[in-house]
């Protein structure tokens, strides 16, 4: 008995099989001999003979006998019973064998088989005549006779799966295998129809079409054999039809390219449009008109480079990696429209060009700080002199591709003026429902921007109109530790540094502690934007130094005040206070938080509230209110306010939105100030306040935390419901600071003792 291992065949007991005779020599190493017994086995996958292991087969064979051996390269076997491989070993391409009949359940029905097989028979003979089989097609189609035999014959014509072609032989009812076979039949002949009928469309199609681009070939040929035998000849005009040619550029750009060119032509080299309809053409033609190949990305790869680029910044990262996962999955070349929000010199700009390395893009930046027209946005009409087109436009031309990473930086200071809204340009920009037919107005074309991967930065989202910003998903850069930032500049900013005023890495040592004291002393900042550029200046002063023939010495803390040849900042850390009615604030700036002193003084005078700082509007209402809910806490002190004018200051910095969260603190000072009793300057404190004293949650509080360890503060009170933010500040900030959740003033007040006793005040 010989094992033949089959792949990709339907096997049928009972009927007759075909193989290839080159299969079978393949599979046995030997030419096959009439009436030889053979057992089929079926592998799971296409091996060669050398390749086999036991786990390449199924668990069910065939045995047969090979009844003929055609002479064009095919044999025939007649099949008997199915058979279970119960052992099976091979050995460097030798296999032994262990087998068992596989009983099965004759349920056929022969009769409603018999009119299958007739119905099968009718249908083949339809498509041998169809597809012009041959004259004797007909009498081998009424040769077959089972369905058995039919599937093996149209069995390498099939387009179905080694699986399925197995399933036929496992199925152990001979009623559902011959459902199963008369299935995969008529869905491979209906297949091949279909097939016949696109393929008659097409060519009615293609004749159109072929003998239209042959003559448009013919008449290319002829220019330029023309331009080639006069290439002095070749006119600017010429050169731009041949741009305008290998462009592919879209129908209706075409149609517009093609109608200015003509116009070109018709009025000649001297009309007073031509240098703006060469501009145009130009533009247009030094578009990517093509659509990139979406690519999947190797997010290991990807995650190497963002952890290349920068330091820390984790939630970040995981949020791009997923983003990049879920664009491998849709294929597609952009997602949601990330914004990035956060205080400057986060990163958020470089993480950009970052993104754009790991997806292996195109990177181009546009910056919207101070755009105030619409036209910045979407392009001047062409009837203006001197019309330019649009940013955005302008940068994708600048990429050279249709699908660049393009990050639009600040969007949060787009301006309004009277000629128009840019912001309203910038949602049909980033619409997904619109981007794909963007209208430059310069342009006057439609261009498909939906392949364009749009990030947006800003310092906060306060200025961003409300649209724009639900349209985008806000992604928080919260700022830096001194710790994180030691570790940014020693892998980061002071190699990029040393490299770029061209010394070599040893030539500039900067001790770890003198980098400590740069951060603590020469930056106060949430990003690393001083910071990288005090670094620069070290460098430049080594690089200065070498230049002199020098010898160059190691920065240290003691020394780098004289390299620097600077003054360290004022720092502002706590200032000891004692007095009452001073209390330290945390605000949130755009440039990340801050502490900030509110002072109040009491003078003789009516019952007046003067309220002084730059957000003195803002502050109006949250100072009222502080006066209310003091007045209303220490009724006994209702005369100290009827007989003296209040004075409240507010130092500048916060933003207008933070005003309201300075409620607590300005609360605490005026109570500490009417009972004079004095709160320690190393407590802080956030959170807006109701009228009747309860403590409503705030923003920024990240950023807060960290201006108020960098400071020097030792205990917050933040609102109980700002709680779940604690999640966001780094452990180092953490540590350092005593966190008191409150859900009313009441609370800080008697945590902090300033309660109505005695002694009675005395006006200053
Ligand atoms: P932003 O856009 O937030 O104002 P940038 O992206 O311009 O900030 O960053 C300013 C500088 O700081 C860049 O040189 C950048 O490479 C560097 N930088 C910021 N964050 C990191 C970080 N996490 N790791 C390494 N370098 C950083």
């Amino acid at each position: 008995m010989t094992i033949v291992p089959v792949y990709n065949a339907i096997l049928v007991p009972n009927s007759t099989v075909y193989l290839q005779s080159d299969l079978y020599k393949r599979a046995t190493g030997r030419s096959p001999v009439t009436e030889e017994k053979v057992t089929l086995i079926v592998s799971k996958e296409a091996r060669t003979r050398e390749e086999l292991t036991a786990e390449s087969f199924y668990p069910i064979g065939l045995s047969g006998v090979i009844t003929e051996i055609h002479p064009e390269g095919f044999i025939a076997i007649k099949t008997g019973d199915r058979m279970d491989l119960d052992e099976i070993t091979v050995t460097n391409g030798r296999i032994d064998l262990f087998v068992s009949r596989r009983p099965e359940t004759d349920d056929l029905d022969a009769a409603a088989d018999k009119r299958r097989l007739e119905a099968v028979r009718g249908e083949l003979k339809e498509v041998a005549k169809n597809f012009r089989w041959g004259q004797g097609a007909e009498i081998f189609i009424d040769q077959w006779d089972s369905l058995g035999e039919i599937a093996s014959v149209l069995s390498p014509w099939m387009s179905c799966t080694n699986a399925e072609r197995y399933a036929v032989l496992e199925e152990d009812s001979t009623q559902r295998r011959a459902e199963l076979l008369e299935k995969l039949i008529y869905e491979n002949l209906e297949m091949t129809k279909l097939n016949l009928e696109a393929n008659n469309a097409r060519q009615e199609d293609h004749q159109k079409i072929y003998r239209e681009s042959a003559i448009r070939k013919q008449l290319e040929y002829l220019q330029k054999e023309l331009d080639e035998l006069h290439p002095e000849n070749v006119s600017d005009i010429r050169k731009l039809e041949i741009k305008i040619e290998e462009s592919g550029m879209n129908e209706t750009a075409r149609k517009e390219a093609d109608k200015l060119l003509n116009r070109l032509k018709q009025e000649g080299q001297n009309s007073a449009e031509t240098g703006m309809i060469y501009n145009y053409l130009d533009f247009l033609t030094g578009l990517s008109w093509k659509k990139e190949e979406a690519r999947t990305i190797d997010l290991k790869e990807a995650e190497r480079v963002l952890e290349e680029d920068h330091f820390g910044l984790k939630k970040v990262k995981d949020r791009i990696i997923e983003q990049i996962a879920v664009m491998n999955l849709k294929q597609e070349q952009s997602g949601s429209i990330l914004l990035f929000v956060g205080a400057p010199g986060t990163g958020k700009t470089s993480i950009g060009q970052s993104i754009a390395r790991a997806l292996q893009r195109e990177y181009v930046r546009v910056s919207l700080g101070g755009v105030r027209d619409e036209a910045d946005i979407r392009g001047h009409r062409r009837t203006y002199i001197g019309a330019m087109p649009g940013r955005i436009m302008d940068a994708i031309q600048k990429s050279g591709v249709s699908n660049p990473v393009m990050v639009l930086d600040e969007v949060d200071k787009l301006g309004v003026s009277y000629n128009g809204d840019p912001a309203s340009a910038l949602l049909e920009v980033l619409d997904p429902e619109q981007n794909h037919t963007f209208t430059d107005h310069y342009m006057n074309v439609p261009y498909d921007l939906s392949d364009v991967f749009f990030i947006c930065t800003a310092n906060s989202t306060d200025t961003i109109p409300e649209p724009l910003l639900n349209r985008m998903e806000v992604i928080r850069f919260q700022g830096y530790t001194p710790i994180e930032k030691l570790q940014i500049a020693k892998r980061h900013l002071l190699p990029k540094a040393v490299q770029a005023v061209g010394l070599k890495p040893e030539e500039l040592q900067v001790t770890d502690e003198a980098l400590e004291k740069l951060i603590a002393e020469f930056t106060r900042e949430s990003g690393v934007r001083g910071l990288k550029k005090r670094i620069d200046s070290l460098c430049r002063a080594a690089a200065v130094r070498r230049a002199r023939g020098e010898e160059l010495v190691a920065v240290t803390p003691e020394n780098l005040r004289e390299v620097l040849n600077d003054h360290p900042l004022r720092s502002r850390t706590v200032k000891e206070n004692e007095t009452p009615g001073i209390v330290t604030g945390l605000a949130w700036t755009s440039v990340g938080g801050e502490i900030l002193y509110i002072e109040t003084l009491l003078t003789k005078g009516n019952g007046k509230i003067i309220i002084t700082g730059q957000l003195g509007d803002v502050m109006k209402e949250s100072a009222s209110l502080a006066v209310s809910l003091v007045k209303h806490l220490f009724p006994e002190k209702a005369e100290v306010f009827e007989q003296h004018d209040l004075h409240i200051h507010v130092p500048d910095g916060a933003t207008p939105k933070d005003g309201p969260s300075a409620g607590v603190t300005l609360t605490t000072a005026i109570a500490s100030l009417v009972t004079e009793k004095p709160v320690p300057s190393t407590v802080a404190m956030t959170g807006e306040v109701t009228l009747r004293g309860s403590v409503n949650p705030i923003g920024g509080l990240p950023e807060k935390l960290m201006a108020a360890q960098r400071a020097g503060v030792e205990r917050v009170f933040i609102p109980e419901d700002n709680v779940e933010d604690l999640e966001d500040v780094a452990p180092e900030v953490l540590s350092q600071l005593t966190i008191t959740p409150v859900k009313s003033v009441s609370e800080i007040l008697n945590a902090l003792g300033v309660t109505a006793e005695e002694p009675m005040l005395q006006a200053v």
